[in-house]
């Protein structure tokens, strides 16, 4: 079933297990389309957890996910086509460092989406384009700073035309004068309507771009609403007290 209104993205009654450990104890979220969600929370809630259920690179114990209508977690459905619809950034950028920029970005497009090596090329470079990166197309990952290396992560994802992009704190693993570059890079990304979910600490990136801001912790959503709301006047007492550690 495919629909072209509603929610972009709803995930219900999600639940994850490691064993005994229960990661995620049942989440609820429905992203619209174009929006921003921030996911804030400590260390071990289970935030990397529920973008990686997002996106099938684990495999929830209940629940669904409905991206545009399709439901990824159906056990019919084709797992390579369900996760080309999500594109996701990582911490450590997850480059080849053996290929050019170029090639980073059409090798799966090529691989996956069976697009001639011309039509990838093309792709790629309007996606560097983008990121600010056209000039780097033969720079080797090793010859970028950490911020171009992201930036780039970025223009791949995008190269695969993903109806989602999932973001996992995209700037922690940066020096801080590269930080503002790829928030940047991903404010834009905002601005031209793409809808994002995005794990981040940078709350004055979370209280200007997103719509929503989910706080997290030992599995649940423990608040939500807009940033103004779960920042700037956080009712639960584990909100406040997070949100006094890192501000
Ligand atoms: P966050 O991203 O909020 O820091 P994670 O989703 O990475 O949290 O982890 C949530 C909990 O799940 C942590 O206790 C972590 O140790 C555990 N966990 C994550 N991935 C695995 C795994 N593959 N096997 C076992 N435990 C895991
Ligand atoms: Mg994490």
């Amino acid at each position: 079933m495919t629909t072209t209104t509603g929610p972009a993205v709803v995930i219900t009654g999600l639940t994850k297990r490691f064993g005994d450990l229960e990661v995620l104890r049942g989440i609820d979220v429905r992203v619209g389309a174009g929006e921003v969600i921030c996911i804030i929370g400590p260390s071990g809630s289970g935030k990397s957890t529920l973008l990686r259920c997002v996106n099938l690179l684990e495999e929830p114990d209940e629940g669904s996910v409905v991206v545009n209508g399709v439901e990824l977690t159906h056990p019919d459905v084709d797992l390579d086509a369900a996760r080309r619809r999500i594109g996701m950034v990582f911490q450590s950028f997850n480059l080849f460092g053996h290929l050019t920029v170029l090639n980073n970005l059409t090798i799966a497009q090529r691989k996956v989406l069976g697009r001639s090596k011309a039509e990838a090329q093309a792709v790629a470079v309007e996606n560097l384009a983008r990121v600010g990166l056209a000039d780097r197309l033969n720079a080797l990952p090793s010859q970028l700073s950490g911020g171009q290396q992201q930036r780039v992560a970025i223009a791949r994802a995008l190269s695969m035309n993903p109806e989602v992009m999932l973001f996992d704190e995209p700037t922690s693993a940066l020096d801080p004068e590269l930080v503002g570059e790829v928030l940047g890079v991903m404010r834009q990304l905002a601005d031209e309507g793409m809808t994002m979910l995005v794990v981040t600490h940078e709350m004055q990136f979370a209280r200007e771009v997103a719509d929503k801001v989910l706080f997290m912790d030992g599995g649940h959503v423990v608040e939500e609403g807009p940033p103004a709301q779960v920042i700037g006047d956080p009712q639960h007492e584990r909100t406040q007290s997070f949100l006094r550690r890192v501000l």
